[in-house]
């Protein structure tokens, strides 16, 4: 995952561990080891300038507490602003009332469709039954795409092939769905102009009164994330994000670091193309296991 991101910082934190003084020469070596690896992975680099500052300011200047070597303490300086970087804790779903409605939006591409078709799998798993409305009016093949994945989990689908209006759709899945513990509500990913599109999520959410708008954003486009996240935050509070694509793609890094800046949680992240390969997301699991 991450391309090269995990092997070059895994390299990097082998060579500082088998280091035996640790000394200002050795921690600047560390960070560039660092640095190269996180703008390689489209980190941006006022984020990479930051995080270089950090540790070192940290590592030539913190006492190690009593009984950590200066070793493990850099180590864990790394470690800790890696984590902050993505995010600090992972946050979950918490799904607080009925129906708990959540509504995704991004654009054509993202991985919106199957992004929803992993999520209601994954509340199917935890004992609910989600049920999925579809207002994608712009791609005729949203419905059928929709219509596929939901009969193969079981899980109910409102749509109409024939019904052009979105906000239309929108409250008649609602009405249909009102006795439903969870619904999720698919939106349009294109329109004719990119402004429209966010018009149409504006209206939407104003319909729908959404408990949670979670944005699906592809991992691949690296740090460009950041402008993505900030156009749709414009036209609804965004409450959660997904990540996608993760598997395979160098630009990850620059993906996950750079939406911080709109205040939502990085809550699951795409690993693959399966109907399994959605993971929550957790800062601390995910650089752990990234630094091998
Ligand atoms: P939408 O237009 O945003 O609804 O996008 P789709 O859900 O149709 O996905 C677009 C393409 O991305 C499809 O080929 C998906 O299989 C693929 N895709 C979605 N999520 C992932 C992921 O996490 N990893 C990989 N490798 N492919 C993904």
């Amino acid at each position: 995952m991450l391309g090269n991101l995990g092997k070059n910082l895994t390299k990097t934190m082998k060579k500082l561990a088998g280091m035996t003084i640790i000394d200002e020469e050795v921690v600047k070596e560390v960070i560039k080891d660092i640095q190269r690896a996180l703008i390689q992975s489209d980190v941006n680099i006022k984020l990479v300038l930051n995080l270089s500052k950090t540790i070192e300011d940290r590592a030539l200047n913190e006492e190690p507490p009593k009984g950590v070597t200066a070793k493990e303490h850099v180590i864990k300086i790394v470690y800790d602003e890696l984590v902050h970087l993505l995010g600090d804790k992972a946050k979950e779903v918490e799904i607080d009332k009925k129906p708990y409605k959540i509504l995704f939006v991004g654009l054509q591409g993202s991985g919106k469709t199957t992004t929803i078709g992993k999520m209601g799998r994954y509340l199917q798993k935890k004992g609910f039954n989600p049920a999925i409305i579809c207002t994608d009016t712009w791609r005729p093949a949203a419905y059928e795409q929709l219509r596929q994945l939901t009969e193969s989990l079981n899980l109910s689908l409102y749509g109409d092939p024939d019904n052009q209006d979105a906000l239309d759709l929108a409250r008649k899945g609602l009405n249909e769905f009102k006795k439903q513990d969870l619904i999720i509500v698919d939106t349009a990913g294109r329109h004719k102009e990119e402004k429209d599109l966010l018009d149409e999520m504006e209206q939407i959410s104003a319909v729908v009164e959404p408990d949670e708008v979670m944005l699906v954003i592809d991992g691949t486009i690296g740090q460009q994330a950041r402008e993505q996240a900030l156009a749709f935050s414009k036209t609804t509070k965004i409450g959660s994000i997904v990540i996608t694509k993760l598997d395979g793609s160098a630009k990850g890094g620059g993906a996950l670091s750079a939406v911080s800046e709109i205040g939502a949680p990085i809550k699951f992240i795409g690993t693959g193309e399966k109907i399994e390969d959605l993971e929550a997301f957790d800062p601390e699991r995910f650089i752990s296991r990234l630094l091998g």
